[in-house]
């Protein structure tokens, strides 16, 4: 049977202790035990059912790690202050000094600054690599590898990563594969396809509404419980611990997360196949013209569709701040960086979140300076917001359908 993410989050209830049609909050820190036994079980792990101290878990993130585990299909998660906060240790778990990351080279500019600046101080070495050659990923692999990283689909190149073919490379070699799936919640269940870790920003579609950070990992009750060790879990020591009035809010925005990542996808393909017939240089996993379009259909839960995210290139950076200051003159969107609004939100990455990445390492992965990186909203006309667009790019002159004056409002 296929995989259906949505349903199984909505299999689950869970009730207030008075009724309530959502759990009640914990509001508590510490947590009593009726016997002195009890507190030392606990400490050593094996007391189920019983609450120690809110950075180790608490009911209210229990619960909403539950329904994104339901979500991946894994045995179990834990949640996290941000998805840097989910990121970072799951790394530092895995690896110890002398070890060796393998990692895609198009990912979010904060992870590839923790695993570039950060982590060959506690002697671990990454290779950024082009994740979407597998000879090249396999061809890295030293006996020092622990990890493959990647993100299902990248930021902000939109490069597909193939989990299947990378999970087979990860079991042959006795690696662990790590994908971050901020980008295409309920479209790819990368567990479902052999990741060992699935991670996510909370902060974008899942949480949706801009409102808070978090994170979550998604993995093995052995790993997940290693994360939370009180004498070597990464988790629970370096402290990136979700707070439960934020876990609470998120898992009733996790609700309506299916309704949302339908229309974001439909709007989003939409204005890619739009752009593309106008002649903009648009990049979109939807799109026939992506290179790792059949990759991404053979991998999605299909009634999701493609995502949210798009990117064209409008050739300069100028070009690309006067279009995204007119877009949002016209409240076509804003000009932020983040992703999963209900609002569309565009950046130019190169300056903005990608801007931990050199200059040179950026052209060599194709990260552009004109590149703008499109996070459509909820837009119930998405007709008429194309229409306003092309009417931006026009007058910008990025679309020459009128005239051919030159730029002349940059
Ligand atoms: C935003 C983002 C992160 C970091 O998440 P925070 O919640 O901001 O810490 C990690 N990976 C991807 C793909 C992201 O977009």
């Amino acid at each position: 049977m296929k995989f259906k993410p949505a349903n199984n989050i909505q299999d689950l209830q869970y009730f207030g202790e008075f009724g309530g049609v959502n759990p009640s909050i914990s509001d508590s820190s510490t947590y009593t035990f009726l016997s002195a036994k009890t507190m030392f079980d606990t400490f050593e792990g094996n007391a189920d059912g019983c609450y120690l101290y809110s950075r180790h878990s608490s009911p209210s993130n229990l619960y909403l790690g539950e329904a994104l585990a339901a979500m991946e299909g894994t045995e179990t998660a834990t949640v996290t202050s941000s998805g840097m906060g989910a990121i970072t240790p799951v790394v530092l778990q895995l690896c110890e000094a002398g070890d060796h990351i393998i990692s895609s080279r198009t990912i979010y500019g904060g992870t590839y600054a923790f695993l570039k600046n950060f982590t060959p101080r506690l002697g671990i070495d990454t290779s950024f690599v082009d994740i979407t050659k597998l000879d090249i990923v396999e061809a890295a692999i030293t006996s020092n590898t622990k990890v493959i990283y990647c993100e299902s689909v990248s930021n902000p190149l939109l490069e597909v990563a193939d989990i299947k073919a990378l999970s087979e490379l990860a079991k042959k070699h006795g690696l662990k594969l790590v994908v971050d799936n901020t980008f295409s919640p309920l479209s790819i269940s990368p567990a479902e396809l052999g990741a060992d870790v699935v991670i996510h920003s909370l902060t974008k579609f899942i949480n949706g509404s801009s409102d808070t950070v978090g994170g979550v990992v998604c993995g093995t009750q052995e790993f997940i419980d290693q994360l939370r060790n009180v004498n070597d879990g990464a988790c629970m020591l370096l402290g990136s611990t979700m707070d439960s009035l934020r876990a609470s809010s998120i898992l009733k925005n996790l609700r309506t997360l299916h309704i949302r990542i339908k229309k974001h996808s439909e709007n989003a393909m939409y204005l890619a196949e739009k752009f593309q017939e106008d002649g903009l240089k648009t990049v979109y996993p939807g799109l026939k013209s992506h290179p790792s379009h059949n990759i991404f259909s053979s991998m999605m839960n299909m009634e999701y569709g493609y995502g949210g995210m798009l990117t064209i290139d409008v050739g300069s950076l100028d070009k690309a701040n006067a279009l995204m200051e007119l877009m949002q003159k016209e409240n076509l969107g804003y000009l932020a960086v983040s992703l999963g609004f209900y609002k569309t939100l565009f950046s130019a990455p190169g300056s903005s979140t990608s801007s931990e990445i050199p200059e040179e390492e950026q052209t060599e992965m194709g990260l552009t300076d004109g590149l703008i990186r499109f996070s459509i909203g909820l837009d119930n006309d998405i007709e008429r917001t194309y229409q306003q667009m092309k009417s931006c790019l026009q007058q910008l002159n990025i679309l020459d359908k009128t005239n051919n004056l030159e730029t002349a409002n940059i």
